[in-house]
């Protein structure tokens, strides 16, 4: 496979200096139209689809085939086997649920519900508010007990609360969502719509003491360490004795309440909300997070909601679409050892570890020549770039599921099973060292990560394919897309959120009070820049949300193009290929992996949910920063898209 730059993939009648992703990628656009189960489909998309494929295939090799009792392949294909089978989950009707059903009625007193909650967290039924484990942000290498604002059922506060047209019409359809669901449990018309209105009810006072997107990125608010003492004395309503004793867990080390002002509202609505009102909201709760796992009306009602309505999309993923998810959730690592195995060449991570290196000298390089920042700052940051950890293609040791059930009796049974056993897994690790070779994300996800706290970057090896990377294409290609991705995880440890941890992964200043101004008014370029792009009619992008994700993208051009000269000068490709130059190709291939298609429902969504911008800015947005983008495409002063120098962003 190699890259394809050519009239098809491209829109040739538009001039790179006017809009330099139409040009780029106006051929592959039009060839890709989005599908009916999409909100939003493009390079990214379709490979994540290409490798759904690969992990189908193994999943129904699983279900179909003879496997060893206990053995991973045996509960990877009952797992996928029990999803599947429609027949089994019709007829299992709600009967997989009465005993949570029967549980909920039995709450009696504050007590039960408390215990009832601590149960539903077990099960990962999200509820009122979460419970985790995580590195101490101030004490990386220890994990304490985490716990945050939670228990909505819509996906931003701000929709309960805000006056604009779109929050108030998604207010009000899933008022309807919500009524429909507990119509399709068998209440009464009267009944369902009275249900609706309580959760809605309660929801709404849960979101009033919700942090914003924006106050939760900073993490500094939402640092609140508590000895269990003093979190009783928070909540005095809330027994943390008992709900640890509930949840297993024998712990006295710290908790870090993440918004104490929401945990100050729950305890005020444990004293005044009633205890029918509660039953009605965990009722909800159960429903909502089991509708995926129950009969086709439970399925297709929270798809008409939380697809079409939030996303725009008019048909919901096949199901074997949505069983791998399901699956992947459920026993991830066990699946990425099997897809590893299967398709991923050693080669590619030979590779990725050279491309790594040379952007890491790159990065060097560009901090210490860096006009605006002191030597001071430039010394710790040179070290945080020296002390990154670099995760490439799969965990050195596969995590063990041999003591999970997985039979082929019943779906959500497993779903459950599951979860108990994922999340226990989990808080086994509160209150001991943090184990730093743990992954956030399965080799067969197509993505990468920056963890501030272990102050590494990973790269699973799904995302280790074309368009992102290709084993056989000329550097150009490589840097420009793969390269430019590194170089992206890379910068997160500097971004706004990221520079305020250390080498070691500690909430800790580094910075001289200057460089931080200096910092800060250089972003405020892009901030100001990004909420100039409007998103659809009137709606405009978030600056201030996105920045991070803009500094990225920003510094990972800056820095993988740093290093592509590099690597050029010490064996120059200067041939064309396609047309194009070396330089041309490195922004051709960036611009290549933003392609996409979306839904207008779905750009509004993404402004209000989403710290990444849309895929026409991630590419329009940095590039106009970069004179070596002008000098490759000779885009002149006249150009729509040229920016005079004063007006550029130079910070990584
Ligand atoms: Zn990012």
């Amino acid at each position: 496979v190699l890259p394809d730059f050519n009239a098809q993939t491209m829109d040739l009648s538009v001039q790179p200096g006017n809009n330099f992703y139409q040009y780029a990628n106006g051929g592959w656009m039009k060839n890709n139209p989005l599908p009916d189960d999409a909100g939003r489909y493009g390079t990214f998309d379709k490979l994540r689809e290409d490798n759904q494929k690969k992990v189908k295939n193994l999943l129904l090799e699983a279900s179909t085939s003879q496997q060893e009792n206990g053995s991973s392949m045996q509960q990877i294909g009952a797992f996928y086997a029990t999803g599947m089978d429609t027949l089994q989950i019709e007829q299992q009707g709600l009967q997989p649920l009465q005993e949570e059903l029967q549980n909920i009625k039995d709450v009696k007193n504050s007590a039960d519900l408390q215990k009832l909650i601590a149960h539903f967290h077990n099960k990962g039924i999200a509820t009122l508010f979460h419970f985790y484990g995580s590195p101490d942000k101030k004490n990386s290498e220890w994990m304490i007990a985490q716990l945050a604002q939670g228990g909505l059922g819509l996906t931003d506060r701000d929709y309960y609360l805000a006056k604009d047209s779109r929050s108030q019409k998604i207010k009000s359809e899933y008022l309807i969502h919500l009524k429909k669901m507990f119509a399709l449990m068998g209440y009464s018309e009267e009944e369902a719509q009275t249900k609706a209105e309580v959760v809605m009810k309660v929801e709404t006072r849960l979101a009033q003491a919700s942090m914003t997107r924006l106050q939760r990125r900073d993490p500094h608010k939402t640092y609140n360490k508590k000895n269990l003492e003093e979190l009783q004395k928070l909540t005095p309503q809330l027994d943390w004795n008992l709900y640890l004793k509930e949840i297993h867990l024998d712990y006295r080390g710290d908790f870090n309440v993440a918004q104490p002002e929401f945990f100050g509202e729950v305890n005020q609505m444990l004293k005044e909300v009633p205890l029918s009102e509660w039953k009605d909201y965990l009722q909800w709760k159960l429903i909502r997070s089991a509708a995926p796992y129950l009969p086709k009306a439970f399925v297709d009602q929270s798809f008409a909601f939380y697809g079409k309505i939030l996303s725009g999309n008019p048909k919901i993923k096949p199901r074997w679409k949505r069983v791998l998810e399901a699956s992947n959730s459920a026993l991830g690592e066990a699946i990425g050892k099997e897809f590893v195995q299967r398709h991923f060449p050693p080669e590619a991570k030979t590779r990725m570890v050279t491309l790594v290196h040379n952007l890491r000298l790159a990065m060097k390089d560009r901090i210490q020549n860096l006009a605006w920042m002191s030597e001071t700052t430039k010394e710790k940051a040179l070290e945080k770039l020296q002390a990154i950890n670099v995760k490439i293609g799969y965990p050195e040791k596969f995590r063990d599921y041999s003591s999970l059930e997985i039979d082929r009796k019943s779906y959500l049974e497993n779903v459950w099973n599951a979860k108990q056993f994922n999340i226990a897994y989990k808080r086994a690790k509160i209150g001991k060292k943090v184990d730093k070779s743990e992954w956030f994300m399965t080799p067969q996800t197509v993505n990468a990560y920056y963890s501030p706290q272990n102050n590494e970057i990973v790269f699973p090896a799904a995302i280790l394919q074309p368009p992102f990377f290709y084993l056989d294409a000329d550097d150009a290609v490589n840097y420009g897309a793969i390269g430019v991705v590194i170089g992206h995880e890379m910068t997160h440890g500097f971004d706004d959120k990221g520079r305020l941890y250390d080498k070691n992964g500690n909430l800790n200043t580094w910075w001289t009070k200057e460089d931080g101004e200096q910092f800060n008014e250089r972003t405020q370029v892009l901030v100001d820049q990004y909420n100039s792009f409007i998103v659809l009619d009137t709606v405009h992008a978030n600056g201030k949300l996105s920045l991070g994700e803009n500094i990225a993208d920003l510094g990972g051009l800056n820095i993988s193009y740093t290093a592509f000269q590099k690597a050029n000068s010490q064996n120059p490709g200067t041939e064309t290929i396609d047309g194009f130059t070396p330089d041309q190709r490195f922004f051709l291939a960036y611009a290549r992996i933003w392609a996409q298609n979306i839904r207008d429902a779905e750009i509004l969504r993404r402004t209000k949910e989403d710290v990444h911008s849309l895929g026409k800015y991630r590419v329009n947005g940095p590039l106009v920063h970069m004179p070596e983008f002008y000098k490759a495409f000779g885009i002149q002063e006249q150009a729509p898209m040229f920016k005079p120098q004063k007006d550029r962003a130079i910070i990584w």
